[in-house]
């Protein structure tokens, strides 16, 4: 079991975070083990994802299939510890 998995305090930042379409370093990144991540789901896609957290700790970054929006939950600690979101965009 994964026992390394602590709880972040994330809070959802919808604030336009429209980074073009550039989705960096998401495939060439192999070491997925072990990072927590957040359940999403996009309502407007139907989609579920998992988002991982990024390299840096802050924050994740979720982007939907359908129509690219990204959402951004940062890390800290005025946030939630919830894990599961539901994103309508
Ligand atoms: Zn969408």
């Amino acid at each position: 079991m994964d026992q390394s998995l602590h709880r972040d305090q994330v809070e959802l930042s919808g604030a336009g975070e429209a980074s073009g379409g550039a989705l960096s370093g998401a495939s060439g990144d192999a070491q997925a083990s072990g990072r927590p991540f957040l359940m999403v789901t996009f309502t407007c896609a139907g989609a579920y994802q998992r988002v991982y957290r990024s390299l840096d700790g802050t924050h994740y970054m979720a982007r939907c299939p359908k129509c690219a929006k990204t959402m951004r939950f940062v890390v800290g600690a005025g946030g939630t510890g919830q894990r599961a979101f539901q994103v309508s965009c």
